[in-house]
């Protein structure tokens, strides 16, 4: 357990305070994002840039605190995912960091990002013009290209006419001209390859039209890892950063990322002792179940604990022992005890990490529960606090 020589820090969204009445948090490791961030250098060439996504609050870890770090670390542009994520990052203070947003946005929704300073994506024409007719000066956007996934962006086919027109247009500066191109496995690699070719020979062009922008980015975590061949001048991982794959199993080997998400924790705020005692009238419900005691943690649906997939069951950890989920329910879970010597009200309880030989993934957690590893988190941010630990010796 890594309680002892960490230092800690709450994170600072008001939705994060720690609830005495509902001891519920989650732990984040900032040193593996240190170690996260540099190992992923060591994957990129010398001099190229990283702009770490923190889109969906950081993964759910909490963004201000982590784009605070990603700074920290040497990152000069931070990619938000909507102007939420972006806004947090203004309201914890950093009014300098330089912060683009991935979109998409109304063109009406232009005016907040010029309030707060933020670069926004211009992936369609109207929003180049509220930019233009909205900006009093010169403003730096990026500008995305849809190169196959077919979500927001240009066309590869239309997009070097529309980029010319862009920057000719008054109080637009392009600061970037990006695509994105995720995948998960070998097919899916060759695809953004052949993807990313057309989108280099775009980029080609428009540097012939005297276009070039101090910034171009077609690779995100996976692109990084299998090694996509570009010629951008920088990357955007996200995923890899947190730790997360982004890859399926067994497609490339473990390179060493480590999980900054370590634990997700709760405490014991009830106990049952006799809850396999079937000789009272009125027994426990979970008395042919279990062994011994039960236990109550506060954590129930609306904290993002979901029901397993018929035929699983969940498990959590308590002084180092997997003991079994009984029932999940919207404000409480039922845990079996029967294995726990002396459970105590008040003691913790891991619902994701590791103690001692024992572990619960987030990838168990999320197959459990037939869910996405971000759903599983999307469920638990902003529902109870997060903690920012860091070893001051490697500080
Ligand atoms: C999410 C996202 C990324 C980062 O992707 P990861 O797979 O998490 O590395 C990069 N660019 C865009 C546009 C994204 O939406």
């Amino acid at each position: 357990m890594i309680t002892h020589g960490y230092t800690e820090t709450m994170a600072t969204s008001k939705s994060h305070r720690l609830d005495l009445t509902r001891p519920n948090w989650i732990e984040v490791d900032l040193n593996a994002l240190d170690h996260n961030y540099r190992l992923l250098k060591t994957l990129v060439a010398p001099g190229i840039r990283i702009h770490p996504s923190v889109k969906s609050a950081a993964y759910g870890l909490g963004v201000a605190e982590i784009a605070r770090r990603f700074v920290e670390l040497g990152a000069e542009t931070i990619a938000c995912g909507s102007l939420t994520d972006a806004e947090a990052i203004r309201e914890a203070g950093d009014t300098n960091i330089d912060l683009m947003v991935f979109g998409g946005t109304l063109p009406s929704g232009i005016p907040r990002f010029l309030d707060l300073n933020v670069m926004p994506t211009v992936h369609n024409s109207e929003i180049a013009e509220a930019v233009s007719s909205l900006a009093k000066t010169p403003q730096r956007v990026y500008v995305k290209v849809d190169a196959g996934w077919g979500r927001l962006g240009f066309p590869l086919k239309t997009a070097e006419g529309a980029i010319v027109r862009i920057a000719s247009m008054p109080n637009i500066v392009i600061e970037g001209i990006y695509t994105h191109l995720p995948f998960t496995d070998l097919a899916g690699a060759t695809w953004a390859q052949e993807r990313t070719i057309l989108f280099n020979a775009l980029i080609d062009r428009l540097k012939k039209r005297g276009i070039e922008a101090p910034v171009t980015q077609a690779r995100s975590s996976s692109g990084v890892l299998l090694g996509i061949k570009d010629e951008c001048t920088t990357v955007c991982p996200g995923s890899i950063l947190y730790g997360k794959p982004s890859l399926a199993e067994g497609v490339i080997e473990d390179l060493g990322f480590e999980p900054v998400l370590s634990s997700i924790r709760s405490r014991l705020v009830h106990i049952s002792p006799n809850a396999s005692d079937k000789s009272s009238a009125g027994f426990s419900r979970f008395a042919e179940r279990v062994a011994g005691a039960t236990g109550v943690i506060p954590f129930g649906r609306k904290d993002g604990n979901r029901t397993p997939r018929p035929g699983l069951t969940s498990y959590a950890i308590l002084k180092g022992i997997k003991v079994p989920i009984l029932s999940i329910s919207s404000e409480l879970s039922v845990l079996d005890l029967s294995s726990v010597p002396n459970p105590r009200v008040g003691d913790e309880v891991l619902l994701l990490g590791r103690a001692g030989t024992e572990e619960i993934t987030l990838a168990e957690l999320a197959s459990n529960q037939d869910a996405g590893m971000n759903d599983v988190l999307l469920m638990m941010r902003d529902r109870m606090p997060v903690i920012f630990r860091q070893n001051p010796a490697t500080e």
